[in-house]
């Protein structure tokens, strides 16, 4: 697809930019560019651009603001010591968009424009890659429905966008194990419904539910199925892991329809299998979590996703209970995995699965 260029006049300067990226925190600092691509119905995606980042212009009976028709994606950039900027399996964020838009009742956008849209954007902004520590720049690809019509049927409008967050340490400061907080009373995704699609509604369904684990002390929430005996889903952004039979075995929540297929998620399960670690994917209930600790079979939990990349977790919460780890240990599977994955990312370890895409 053919992308117009539409450089900004008002760029950030050299020493806002460089103070920014001293310091790039999470998801508060936008680079100066913004991708664009329209589509409706007559005459599908079109009018690829890049233009100065800024305000989404909507009319107020535009249908994501009432039956909220959005879906998202998230994925990083790194710089290498090349000098080149790599991007972490772009095509799978692209196909899960789709997986997304399809759910949604949302036109999926051809995987090579999205792969463009993204390699635009960095090509633009590419001075906003900060270059610390597994620091990068943050990708956020959406979709909203556009058309201004009030009747409840898929919008006959979309808008595409991608727009682009310097991003340093997620949780903030050096790695620290996190608290999660059971969520008891809501509920994130049900069978059927929409909690494997990336859509915005799922993440304002679990917010009070992040709200409840801040009020305790917790950093994230984690959600259960309350129709199959508390099997443990997700995370409120993370997919979540638990390492049992002395470190030789690695067991994650199936994709049963109610969690996001994290990329995160996939790539730890290739590198666990290259390690010789036995991986199942099944379901793993709250019960059997508890059990395994009291009889000390459980030897690490750790969370993982795009923007933390890996996190152990020391403790679970719930309202009358508070389940303590085994200890984090610093050369544990958790560890070993983060460090080849973050290798791969940042370039530090070759790329011999065709993960990044420059
Ligand atoms: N689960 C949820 C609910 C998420 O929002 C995310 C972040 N995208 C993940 C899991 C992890 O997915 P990924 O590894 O693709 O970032």
């Amino acid at each position: 697809m053919e992308f117009t260029r539409t450089l900004t006049t008002n760029p950030t300067s050299d020493e806002e930019r460089a103070k920014i990226l001293q310091d790039p925190g999470f998801g508060t600092h936008y680079t100066d560019h913004q991708v664009i691509i329209d589509w409706d119905i007559d005459k599908g995606w079109h009018s690829a651009r890049v233009v100065p980042y800024g305000p989404v212009t909507l009319n107020p009976a535009a249908a994501v603001l009432h039956y909220g028709q959005e879906i998202f994606e998230g994925l990083k950039a790194y710089r290498h010591k090349d000098g080149g900027a790599y991007s972490f399996r772009p095509e799978s964020n692209a196909r899960r968009l789709n997986r997304s838009a399809v759910r949604l009742g949302m036109p999926e956008l051809p995987v090579d424009v999205f792969l463009q849209a993204i390699k635009e954007l960095v090509s633009a902004d590419e001075a906003w890659i900060p270059d610390g520590d597994g620091e990068s720049l943050y990708l956020r690809p959406f979709m909203i429905a556009t058309e201004a019509f009030l009747g409840v049927r898929p919008s006959h409008r979309y808008e595409f966008r991608v727009i682009a967050s310097p991003a340093g340490n997620y949780f903030g400061g050096e790695l620290k194990p996190v608290q999660i907080w059971l969520s008891e009373t809501y509920a994130r995704a049900g069978h059927g419904g929409t909690g494997e699609a990336k859509c915005g509604g799922n993440y304002a369904a679990s917010l009070i539910a992040q709200l409840e684990a801040e009020a305790n002390d917790c950093q994230q929430v984690i959600f259960t199925d309350p129709t199959n005996d508390h099997a443990v889903q997700e995370l409120g952004g993370m997919n979540v892991f638990f390492v049992i039979d002395n470190g030789k075995t690695l067991v994650t929540p199936a994709l049963d329809g109610t969690i996001l297929h994290g990329v995160t998620r996939s790539s730890v399960l290739e590198l666990a299998q290259e390690k010789g670690l036995a991986v199942e994917e099944r379901t793993f209930t709250l019960g059997e979590w508890k059990q395994r600790l009291d009889e000390g079979n459980l030897d690490e939990v750790f969370a993982c996703g795009t923007a933390a990349v890996i996190t152990p977790i020391s403790q679970l919460r719930g309202r009358d209970m508070t389940l303590t780890m085994p200890e984090v240990k610093h050369d544990g599977v958790w560890a070993t995995i983060r460090h080849d994955l973050l290798g791969v990312q940042t370039g530090a370890v070759d790329d011999t699965r065709g993960w990044l895409h420059q």
